[in-house]
């Protein structure tokens, strides 16, 4: 037995990190376990999220969005390119040195704040005891306080099998070397709205299927309707209701088999992208007996703050209950932080925005008209189109919503939902607003400078009560 900490974190994704930081910073004797390597064998922190998530996957959509702009949009402007080509391979160079840019700011901010970073394997064999092994050693460490922090995996589906080369997960989908002519995809959720709308903007014909008869379900579904349209005129050929049964790869291509309603269907496509979700990370971690709960479907069981079944011993990000979203694993992470450090602290988690980076994007936070009706909650709605704004019209960007629902009575806004350029950061207003539980009327009050695209959420403010001004109500 070696050291004794106060906190130990396993895990240095952005739950994790984050919570380390936090530690050190309350004044806590912090250390951070994480087994990521990168391709060269070297620690690489961040987790999912810098090394093959959220930050690889925007580089992408980025790098993809302005290859398509080049190619379809500027002609509007009077701009005309010929022969404008892509480097795919020059795209992927910068999406590396952008994770690794950032990978490295994390160490850097571990020393600044004097966490110490430890690479290899943690276990819990104790409430106060992490074993850690790597390739070097293998040593157990004393600590007052645990964070468990390992995130989560790819869900591998039994009939189509990752074999890293024709069927892959999101990882593999963010490292093609050229577009694969047919792309074929499992799951138009997130991961493969996302990356289907990458590497269909490069070039590949992408089929996505998915299980539900419901293109994303839990999504406002005025909204969620808009964004079919979208894809559909983008080209994107999602297919609902299918029940994928098989995929046989040969040399050069992949061979799904699916039903649907009207029948058993083959697809042959060059790659297969599995997406359908991912599962808790918990592989080696807690010894037996070590008395922390896992729920039914292998999530850490967790109170409202985070705290285990074990006293000390906490866990937060995807490897707990609620949105597999890196800023929800971030306040976790600093909600216990301050709780270890003695003090009060809170999660709102009713106030989460979440972001689908397509083009146009779809933000979201609160509730769905879908939900209030089956809530019999009264609500009045608010809708205001960008198209009525002088903003998107000058950008030459107008498709999609801004939607505001308010309770009938109280005036509070219940659910904000916007489909449309920059609604990733459009959202973080009425996320506020929602914060500080603001009605409709405290938007449609505020003063919102002109022209910008958030005239639209001031308009849609507005049209709850019936008054926007730049439209018919
Ligand atoms: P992780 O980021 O998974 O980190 C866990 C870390 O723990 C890893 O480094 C792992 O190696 C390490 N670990 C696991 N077990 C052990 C152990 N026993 N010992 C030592 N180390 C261990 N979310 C968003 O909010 N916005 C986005 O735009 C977004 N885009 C995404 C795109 C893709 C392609 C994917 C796959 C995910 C995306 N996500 C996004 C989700 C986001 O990445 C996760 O919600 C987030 O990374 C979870 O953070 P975490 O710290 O809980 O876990
Ligand atoms: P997801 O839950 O978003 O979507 C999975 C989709 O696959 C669902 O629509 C589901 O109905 C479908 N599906 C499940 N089984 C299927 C099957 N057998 N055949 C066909 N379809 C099937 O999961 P994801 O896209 O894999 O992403 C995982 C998580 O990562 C997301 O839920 C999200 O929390 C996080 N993420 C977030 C962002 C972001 O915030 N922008 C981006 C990427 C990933």
């Amino acid at each position: 037995m070696s050291q004794l900490y106060d906190v130990v974190v396993v895990g240095a994704g952005p739950a994790g990190y984050v919570a380390a930081i936090r530690c050190a910073q309350l004044g806590l004797n912090t250390a951070c376990v994480d087994q990521w390597t990168d391709n060269n064998g070297k620690p690489s922190l961040g987790g999912t999220c810098l090394n093959v998530g959220c930050i690889p996957s925007k580089a992408l959509l980025d790098s993809s969005a302005q290859y398509h702009r080049v190619q379809h949009q500027l002609q509007s402007h009077g701009i005309h390119i010929e022969g404008a080509t892509m480097d795919i391979a020059a795209m992927l160079a910068r999406k590396e040195k952008i994770v690794s840019a950032l990978t490295k700011g994390i160490e850097g901010l571990f020393k600044h704040n004097k966490v110490t970073f430890i690479h290899g394997h943690g276990r819990l064999v104790a409430k106060d005891q992490i074993k850690i092994t790597n390739q070097q050693n293998e040593d157990t460490v004393q600590t007052a306080n645990v964070v468990l922090a390992t995130g989560s995996a790819p869900i591998e589906l039994a009939v189509a099998p990752f074999d890293d080369k024709h069927i892959v997960d999101s990882t593999g989908a963010l490292n093609f070397k050229q577009p694969p002519k047919r792309l074929g995809v499992v799951g138009a959720g997130v991961i493969g709205l996302e990356l289907g709308s990458v590497w269909s903007r490069l070039g590949s014909k992408v089929v996505i299927l998915e299980a539900l008869p419901t293109l994303l379900p839990t999504v406002d579904q005025q909204i969620a309707k808009d964004a079919a349209r979208q894809f559909k005129q983008q080209g994107l050929d999602i297919r609902l209701g299918t029940n994928v049964t098989g995929a046989k790869s040969t040399a050069d291509s992949v061979t799904v088999s699916y039903a649907d309603n009207d029948g058993e269907h083959k697809l042959k496509v060059d790659r297969l992208v599995v997406a359908v979700g991912r599962r808790p990370y918990t592989e080696n971690l807690l010894e037996p007996g070590v008395g922390v709960d896992l729920d039914e479907r292998g999530f850490i069981r967790v109170d409202e703050q985070c705290r285990t079944s074990v006293p000390g011993v906490y866990a937060v990000g995807d490897v707990v209950r609620g949105p597999m979203l890196a800023h929800k694993g971030s306040e976790e992470g600093i909600a216990v932080a301050e709780l270890i450090a003695g003090q009060s602290a809170h999660v709102n988690y009713d106030v989460i925005p979440w972001v689908i980076y397509t083009h146009p994007e779809i933000a979201w936070v609160g509730r769905a008209e879908q939900d209030l009706q089956k809530a019999e909650i009264p609500y009045s709605a608010g809708v205001f189109p960008f198209a009525a704004t002088g903003r998107a019209l000058a950008v030459d960007d107008t498709a999609g919503r801004v939607k505001i629902l308010a309770h009938k009575h109280t005036d509070e806004i219940l659910g904000v939902h916007i489909i449309g350029s920059q609604a990733s950061e459009l959202i973080a207003e009425v996320v506020i607003a929602m914060e500080f539980t603001a009605s409709a009327e405290d938007i449609a009050r505020t003063v919102h400078a002109h022209p910008t695209l958030s005239e639209a959420v001031h308009e849609a403010a507005l049209a709850v009560h019936k008054r926007a001004i730049h439209r018919a109500n």
